[in-house]
């Protein structure tokens, strides 16, 4: 045999060793070893060796195992988790999950969401909800190992009287599992949430909830308070949830930081509720021409007029809900009990976000 081939056979031999833990071999003793074995060592030797010899995952150098972790799924992962405590730490950690966690979850999940996340953790309750949760879920090949994983993370370390949650609690993993089993109820906004409870002229308006997902049909649940009392919507699917647009809490005013920015065609999203009591939604419209403006771009000044002209294109001309107007450099909540109030203005600039919209425009304009 070549011997160019007899040292890839050696080296593919000693290698396994070298990483084993129960052998040493120095780098000295390395290329001594390596030439009296491409001399002494035949073919058939080394094959009855190789045969004899187990490689074990944990063999292979740490890029190697990592590009493979990487291609896992998250019951993959779950699964994997399970073997051993070495690759329990590995397939635990936020680095294998982050790709996860974003490819199914930012569409819906947002800051607001992450923020009570980690209340929920800082308050220890997510920890006993998870545990509860992993044995009915479709992540059950992890709960086998789930309650040996908790003597390794919840040690609540009870000094001075301040507890200490251990990083496996506050990991990425955690999160997806309690969003996967529909135990994390996280806050969210629901396109056309009243609409589904009967009020047809709610259309394209995007009201908060909270919501928790239901693994088996695909699709969400979403608990609120609508005209006082609380609702439960069932079967919502994905394109009918965003994360909260803006920090504002439904119950505040958003403080509108575009509006020297508005031009005829901006699309927009403006508060709106119907009584001072009652929370604000978003609502879709356009920036219209003002009644002096024939609605040229040649001649159109409506973009220098301190008056913007709102247009909501889903009722029709004359409908009272069709137009209003805001003020350019003094906006704030106008209206009354009968048009309703309108809040805070934030103008759209991704085009997703207007597409988002646009998936819910119907050919029956309201009146
Ligand atoms: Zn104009």
């Amino acid at each position: 045999m070549p011997i160019k081939n007899e040292s890839v056979k050696v080296y593919r031999f000693l290698v396994p060793f070298c990483k084993h833990r129960s052998v040493f071999v120095t780098l000295f003793q390395l290329p001594r070893i390596l030439s009296a074995s491409i001399k002494r060592i035949t073919s058939s030797r080394v094959e009855n060796l190789e045969e004899k010899l187990e490689i074990t995952l944990l063999d292979l150098p740490d890029l190697a195992l990592e590009c493979i972790l990487e291609k896992l799924s998250p019951s993959g992962l779950c699964s994997m988790a399970g073997v051993c405590k070495n690759l329990r730490e590995k397939c635990t950690s936020d680095h294998f999950w982050k790709n996860h966690m974003n490819q199914k979850w930012k569409r819906v999940i947002g800051d607001a969401a992450y923020t009570k996340w980690q209340c929920q953790i800082d308050s220890r309750k997510a920890p006993n909800d998870l545990h509860s949760t992993m044995h009915k879920s479709p992540f059950r090949v992890f709960s086998c190992f789930f309650g040996n994983l908790f003597p390794y993370r919840s040690k609540m370390e009870e000094g001075d009287g301040t507890l200490t949650i251990s990083k496996q609690e506050n990991s990425i993993m955690s999160c997806y599992l309690a969003l996967e089993t529909g135990k994390f109820w996280f806050p969210v906004q629901v396109y056309n949430r009243e609409v589904q409870n009967g009020h047809i002229g709610f259309m394209l308006s995007c009201y908060d909830a909270h919501a928790c997902y239901d693994s088996k049909a695909d699709n969400f649940v979403a608990s609120y308070s609508a005209q006082g009392r609380r609702t439960i919507e069932e079967n919502i699917e994905w394109n009918r949830l965003r994360p909260p647009a803006v920090d504002t809490p439904e119950n505040v005013l958003h403080i509108s930081d575009c509006s020297e920015d508005l031009k005829p065609d901006d699309h927009i999203e403006i508060q709106w509720r119907k009584k001072k009591e009652f929370p604000y939604g978003w609502w879709y419209g356009v920036v219209g021409h003002l009644e002096s403006c024939n609605g040229h771009e040649v001649n159109c000044l409506c973009h220098m007029s301190d008056t913007v002209i709102l247009e909501f294109k889903q009722y029709i001309p004359g409908s009272q809900w069709r137009r209003t107007t805001i003020n350019r450099k003094n906006h704030r909540e106008v209206g009354n009990d009968g048009d309703g109030y309108y809040g805070g203005i934030r103008k759209l600039y991704k085009k997703e976000e207007i597409e988002a919209w646009k998936h819910f425009w119907t050919n029956c304009i309201l009146e």
